[in-house]
């Protein structure tokens, strides 16, 4: 700078403005180092004499602050600009922003039993491509930047959750606004406490190295015909449609005895029939022969208050094949993975779950 001599300045009244109001000042550096710096430059922000501005987590001085809530899209845009429709688009400050309402089609979703978020693409009806906001989510795994998660629960308020970093991308067959099949991308979003990736979690930092940044398509090998759509036709009985599902969990199944994070996505992902067959062959209620009550209530989506997972939760190694899952109310599945009691019941249960998948087959 000094060797070029370069003119440049603020015009007075925003000159200032940062001179007068500190904060103000922090906020501003704030933004500018996390949209464009990573790692943080310390030498710079001291040879510009920066540092004291911005002395501890520079990520607080950013705006919005997790679990800011606005009652529409609208409100967050007329205090931090940016598009008031797009799922993916970036706020004023030039920060990619994704939003996920509870009410959509194919509800974006926490994987179970863990934080990260498998978010669909961009793109409502008819194949996704990598364009427009998929193209952008692209860019920000590829430079591993952090992106800022929105979510309203049904009913609920838009609300900042986290910042999130993009740990995988999939493609899986989803169904599009129209009701018509078509493949999706699926971001797989792991929470992260900053933008600033020395504040990233270590199981965060090794699934980023683990992963290749490449497509992992569940598109060519999970048949499309028996997921995400609920069943059509008045003609199908539930029968038939748990032995459609039962046939696709057996093709999908995999013998994976990993049980990282990402494998454990990995299977959430892949084996919707497994779930789906299950949750038909509960008819909505918990199915541990001795439970001890189950709430009716239901979700605010609609669907029964049930937990389904493997009956032996021990052995990671099963397949996922309805006859080895099981649907649990939130209580019997507190009892089946904590209780003391749990291996008695794990083997009672899978005798139930057996039994309960053969006469299932052979209803009338
Ligand atoms: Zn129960």
């Amino acid at each position: 700078m000094d060797d070029v001599n370069p003119l440049a300045g603020l015009p007075k009244q925003d000159y200032d403005r940062l001179a007068e109001d500190l904060e103000f000042a922090a906020w501003v550096v704030g933004n500018l180092v996390v949209r464009f710096f990573d790692p943080i430059p310390a030498r710079l922000l001291e040879v510009l004499h920066l540092e004291e501005l911005t002395v501890g987590p520079i990520a607080s001085y950013l705006r919005p602050l997790p679990g800011e809530q606005y009652q529409h899209r609208g409100a967050v845009a007329d205090v931090y600009g940016g598009n008031r429709v797009l799922g993916i688009t970036p706020l004023a400050d030039g920060l990619l922003t994704v939003y996920s309402d509870d009410k959509g089609p194919y509800a974006d979703q926490r994987i179970p039993g863990m934080d990260w978020i498998a978010y669909t693409g961009d793109g409502l009806s008819g194949h996704q491509t990598l364009s427009s906001g998929n193209r952008a989510m692209a860019k920000y795994q590829e430079r591993r930047k952090a992106l800022r998660y929105w979510h309203k629960p049904h009913r609920g308020r838009w609300t900042f959750e986290t910042w999130t970093v993009i740990v995988q991308r999939r493609r899986r067959w989803g169904c599009g606004q129209d009701g018509l099949q078509r493949r999706e991308f699926v971001w797989i979003l792991a929470p992260v406490p900053s933008p600033i990736s020395d504040t990233w979690p270590r199981e965060v930092i090794e699934a980023l190295n683990q992963d290749d940044g490449q497509l992992h398509d569940d598109s060519i090998d999970v048949i499309p015909a028996e997921v995400a759509l609920p069943p059509k036709s008045e003609r199908i009985s539930a029968r038939q449609r748990y032995e459609q599902l039962t046939a696709a969990a057996h093709r999908t199944a995999s013998g994976r005895t990993r049980s990282s994070k990402l494998v454990q996505m990995e299977r959430y992902l892949r084996s919707p029939a497994a779930r789906e067959a299950v949750i038909l062959r509960s008819n909505g209620h918990c199915e541990n022969p001795s439970c001890m009550g189950h709430p009716l209530d239901r979700t605010d989506s609609g669907a029964p208050l049930l937990e389904v997972d493997h009956v032996n939760g021990l052995a990671r190694t099963g397949q996922d094949v309805p006859e080895l899952m099981i649907a649990l109310c939130p209580n019997c599945h507190a009892l089946k993975t904590r209780g003391r009691e749990r291996s008695a019941l794990q083997r009672d249960l899978l005798v139930v779950a057996r039994a309960r998948h053969q006469d299932f087959l052979e209803r009338q």
